[in-house]
């Protein structure tokens, strides 16, 4: 008989993360914000003090500011009039989330502008669309996160690249100016849309200056859609630099301490969490997650994924070996000598899944320890808009978060969400370039950061970024996700 009611391993964690999340919430609402702290295998990083501070001065903010108060009544009321108000007539500021691709994107990309907002004292609204409702529950205390259906502008998602309030266009219309002499809190627009998804333009870019950060600083609302992790750029400015290093003295740790901050699982995906956890991984005395991500731009045959998981796994002793010799193994299991283990497969396809069974089933694993490889899903391809394919996503980055060991694909935003949940320096499948195999299988990351996906190569006011550098960070991240992981030669560990 399971014993759902109390986790294993962990039960003495610290159920508030040492003071990362406020108490006072009612725990029915949100199972998971109480009950997470003890399936973490590993903690690495306490929370700043500061940390501590700036999160309990935006919940307060937030609480003041957020739908339903007069304060975010009287802004909405200024930018339905479209009269020129700005940060100077308003009280609060507002940063509205617009979720854009899949789920290990949005994630990032929220996590990120969490921060932007932490760092602009602006509160953050996320736009709920119908595939992003009950996957998360609320995140601040007293308050919503949800932006209110009579939001005035429109049909947001209908904002890209083109539309004419985006901050690119209205920079290359003359309708609003980086010149922080010109650009005066009466002259910027009530809301300025930015525009940083993939396929952003270079003016958008200019989002990424600090000059221009000055200038947005005087902007009532932003609109803000992305699709990526882009924190090691607010690391770059002047602006934030500083902040940032007292917020996280350990740089590592940004992503791994907002993700546990504001990601809770809703009640309906905590059930499928911990339901699939007690009855398959549970007992288990190490848990490896193993996420295997086919990019259709980098695609091999499924035989050769496989040799490369296996091989990778024999170069990192991730997974447990085979033993040739079934007398050893069997008197091994016999007498119970070595560890247990569950292998969790996270991919959308079977395959793996299909043959990673099969080795464990024809052959002992050596040591003779009971290897268990689970799959809760296999969804076949990803789709876009649907409720139910994104809370299955969330439940297995969740339950890959659970493991003691981790074997990720580079370059997966899924794969970085688990690893940065988890507290873990993933192992990393290297990505085929022209469909070829990898020489190399896999890397130890050296950080449980995500990699940051783009070169913002814009001048800023004639200080040119460096280029060589910018690409050398973006090459490595992708190529050899083992080197720095930051812009500008800052690197996260040597
Ligand atoms: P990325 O494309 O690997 O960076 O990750 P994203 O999460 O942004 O987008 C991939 C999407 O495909 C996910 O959000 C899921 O919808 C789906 N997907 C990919 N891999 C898996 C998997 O292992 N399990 C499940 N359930 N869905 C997956």
């Amino acid at each position: 008989m399971l014993n759902v009611s109390r986790p294993s391993a962990t039960s003495g964690a610290d159920e508030l993360f040492g003071g990362l999340l406020a108490p006072g919430f009612d725990r029915r609402t949100c199972l998971s914000r109480y009950q997470s702290p003890h399936y973490y295998k590993h903690s690495p990083y306490a929370p700043s003090p500061h940390l501590l501070q700036k999160l309990r001065d935006y919940e307060a903010r937030h609480r003041k500011c957020g739908p339903g108060t007069p304060l975010y009544a009287k802004s909405v009321d200024h930018l339905r009039s479209g009269s020129s108000s700005s940060t100077e007539d308003d009280e609060c500021n507002y940063v509205v989330w617009i979720p854009y691709n899949g789920l290990g994107n949005r994630m990032l990309s929220l996590l990120s502008t969490f921060l932007y907002a932490l760092l602009t004292g602006r509160v953050l609204l996320v736009q709920s669309t119908d595939d992003f409702t009950d996957l998360f529950c609320e995140p601040f205390p007293g308050g919503t996160w949800a932006l209110p259906p009579d939001f005035p502008v429109a049909d947001m998602s209908r904002l890209g690249a083109r539309s004419n309030e985006s901050y690119g266009n209205l920079l290359d219309d003359k309708k609003i100016s980086n010149d922080l002499a010109k650009a005066t809190a009466q002259s910027v627009p009530p809301y300025v849309y930015l525009h940083l998804a993939h396929d952003l333009r270079r003016s958008d870019r200019r989002f990424y200056c600090n000059d221009d950060q000055l200038v947005l600083a005087k902007v009532n609302w932003l609109l803000l859609q992305n699709d990526f992790y882009f924190v090691p750029a607010l690391y770059d400015m002047a602006e934030f630099e500083g902040e940032l290093r007292r917020l996280f003295p350990a740089m590592e740790s940004v992503a791994h301490l907002l993700g546990r901050y504001l990601f809770h699982p809703s009640n309906s995906v905590w059930g499928m969490i911990t339901r699939y956890y007690h009855s398959y991984l549970a007992q288990a005395e190490e848990r490896i997650g193993v996420q295997i991500r086919m990019f259709s731009w980098a695609s091999i045959p499924v035989d050769d994924m496989y040799d490369q998981i296996m091989a990778c796994s024999r170069q990192e002793h991730i997974l447990p070996d085979v033993d040739g010799d079934e007398a050893n193994t069997t008197s091994a299991a016999a007498n119970g000598s070595s560890k247990s283990k569950a292998i969790l497969i996270a991919s959308l396809r079977a395959e793996y899944y299909e043959r990673i069974k099969s080795t464990y089933y024809e052959h002992a694993a050596e040591g003779g320890g009971g290897v268990g490889v689970f799959q809760p899903s296999h969804e076949e391809k990803q789709t876009m808009g649907q409720r139910s394919h994104n809370q299955k996503a969330l439940a297995e980055i969740y339950l890959l978060s659970f493991s003691d060991v981790l074997l990720t694909t580079g370059i997966s935003t899924f794969g970085y969400m688990s690893s940065s949940l988890a507290g873990l320096r993933p192992t990393m499948l290297m990505i085929a370039k022209d469909h070829k195999v990898p020489e190399t299988p896999c890397v130890r990351a050296m950080s449980m950061e995500p990699c940051f996906h783009m070169t913002p190569d814009v001048k800023c006011h004639g200080k040119e970024v460096n280029k060589e550098e910018l690409s050398r960070h973006v090459k490595e991240c992708e190529d050899v996700p083992k080197g720095m992981k930051w812009i500008k030669g800052i690197k996260l560990v040597d």
